[in-house]
């Protein structure tokens, strides 16, 4: 009797024995070392129009605590793209930070026409909203036109609304996008003032250290002198000439080149200080302002603030990405990012911070400089364009009239015309594609409405579904061909489904990201996806993103 409970008991005890030991190992294998389980803050950076290859074309000018420190001992998403159109600021931002698309999120431009009102809206206008900090309009803005949730909200509804978090940049609709609904804040210039400036959305006063740091007139400062080259000019040779034909001028200079005399071009170019590498400097105060003042990272719950770097796309738009203008700004970023960096490290610690760094969007080509090089390239013109339609229309329906607006590459019909005349909608659409695949730099005209074509690429198609929003979207979008765009004399611009509008760059850094990289194909909208798998939270309730695996130590 008893030798049998004994060998029971043995057999029990073993059992236990081995249970105990892996619940203890499985919990040494799965709790996290020294490492906080929730970063202190999230910094969202989106440096704006910068496209994936501006990381390796100025590499070797960069120094090494900016972008070079972000993948020396960060992770790179290397093979990073949209998934839409049209890749614009509005929508950009919108990807990045609900992980969805414009056919959900409602973010179908910049601006576009809205069907109902009969006129173009942009895309956080709020009439319903007042400026704080000071009496223009600039401030009449809100997050309301956004459909879905950012991961911003979703970091606060987590927490009963402990978290805090910003949204700061030049441009209005980069500073609110991100932040999202249920922000704390939201700031951005405005020009005429030099003011961070809100909307009464947030709040009904600024913060007294707002005020405090309006007041030191950085943006001033920074005009004071001219803009000459951080190295000596003939050192940077990843660009082309100082003095290119297609390169815009700033308004009452001559020509495109340095020294860019900025306290005589201040009285002449309202908002100056965007389209100076000096934008990007004076938003990064801004930023350690924020993070200092509001104690970011230094209470109980996770704070986020997310930071758009506008200047590049500024400078970008005006001089193209192949100018000196443009490769000067890139190289004063990489040292306001290393600045940043450092700020960060004796504020809260490397490890107590998860950044991101991406961008909204691409760039093409200056159109002139690609055919210069036999790239094929140009510019399509929307108002020819228009009157050829016109005539073709008028001719056609005995009305010239039958198309509301023609932009974002797309064309919105004039629906109650179309009724009141009872126009055959099927001839409508064969007449403006026959008219518009005659005019130069149209690959295709395609419905937005009911099927995508199913004879368009599968790469083509994945896209074309993400973009088109039924309220919102025209009905037909017109496919430009490689290199082409719309409607920019001199400079450049974006907003196709080409890889030089879609491929960003992505970088992880800090709290739990390991060192290295992939070229697994990524999509902006996992970002947001990664972010909530990270933080064990729920991801934005639009968000069509995948968290990335790899990314953590
Ligand atoms: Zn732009």
């Amino acid at each position: 009797m008893y030798p049998q409970i004994y060998s029971m008991l043995k057999k029990y005890l073993f059992i236990l024995l081995c249970c105990f030991t892996q619940t203890v190992f499985s919990q040494t294998k799965t709790l996290p070392s020294t490492l906080p389980v929730k970063p202190k803050l999230i910094i969202g950076i989106v440096v704006d129009q910068m496209r994936y290859d501006f990381i390796y074309r100025y590499w070797d000018k960069y120094g090494n605590d900016g972008f070079k420190r972000l993948l020396s001992q960060g992770y790179s998403c290397e093979n990073t793209h949209y998934n839409y159109v049209p890749t614009y600021t509005g929508p950009g931002h919108s990807a990045i930070f609900t992980g969805s698309v414009p056919a959900i999120d409602g973010i179908v431009a910049n601006d576009w026409y809205d069907r109902s009102l009969g006129r173009n809206v942009y895309c956080v206008e709020d009439d319903t909203a007042h400026t704080v900090g000071a009496t223009d309009k600039s401030g009449k803005m809100s997050p309301n036109r956004l459909l879905v949730t950012t991961i911003t909200d979703e970091l606060k509804l987590s927490d009963n609304m402990k978290s805090k978090t910003i949204g700061i940049s030049l441009k209005d609709r980069a500073a609110i996008l991100p932040a999202g609904h249920a922000a704390n804040a939201a700031y951005w210039y405005d020009d005429k003032t030099g003011n961070f400036v809100t909307s009464s959305f947030y709040m009904t006063t600024l913060p007294q250290w707002v005020n405090d740091f309006n007041n030191q007139k950085l943006a001033d400062q920074y005009l004071s002198k001219p803009w000459t080259t951080l190295l000596p000019i003939d050192q940077y040779t990843e660009s082309t000439a100082d003095d290119m034909p297609f390169e815009d001028t700033y308004k009452t200079e001559a020509k495109p080149i340095f020294p860019h005399d900025l306290p005589t071009l201040a009285s002449s170019n309202t908002g100056l200080i965007r389209v100076t590498p000096f934008g990007d400097s004076f938003t990064a105060d801004f930023a350690k302002a924020t993070i200092q003042a509001e104690q970011l990272g230094k209470g109980q719950f996770t704070d986020f603030l997310t930071i758009n770097f506008a200047s590049t796309d500024y400078v970008g738009h005006q001089f193209g990405p192949n100018s000196i203008e443009e490769e000067d700004t890139y190289l004063r970023l990489d040292k306001d990012i290393a600045n940043f960096l450092s700020f960060l490290d004796t504020y809260l610690g490397k490890d107590n911070v998860l950044i991101f760094l991406t961008a909204d969007h691409g760039v093409a080509e200056v159109p002139a400089y690609a055919e210069m090089n036999r790239i094929p390239a140009g510019v399509f013109s929307t108002a020819d364009a228009m009157k050829e339609l016109k005539e073709a229309l008028q001719k056609n329906f005995g009305t010239d009239n039958l198309i509301s607006e023609f932009e974002n590459q797309e064309i919105y019909f004039n629906d109650s015309l179309i009724d009141d005349k009872k126009i055959n909608e099927r001839q409508l659409i064969n007449v403006v594609t026959e008219t518009l695949m005659k005019m130069n730099g149209v690959a295709n005209v395609i419905r937005t409405e009911g099927v995508i074509d199913d004879l368009l690429p599968d790469f083509e198609q994945h896209i074309l579904r993400n973009s088109f929003n039924a309220q919102r979207s025209g009905d037909l979008y017109v496919e430009f061909l490689p290199g082409w765009f719309e409607d920019r004399a001199k400079g450049t611009t974006h907003g196709t489904f080409y890889n030089y509008d879609l491929h960003v760059p992505l970088l992880w850094y800090g709290w739990k990201i390991k060192n290295g990289n992939s070229t697994i194909p990524t999509e902006t909208t996992d970002i947001a996806a990664t972010i909530a798998s990270l933080l064990h939270i729920m991801e934005p309730n639009g968000c069509i993103g995948k968290p990335i695996e790899g990314l953590t130590r």
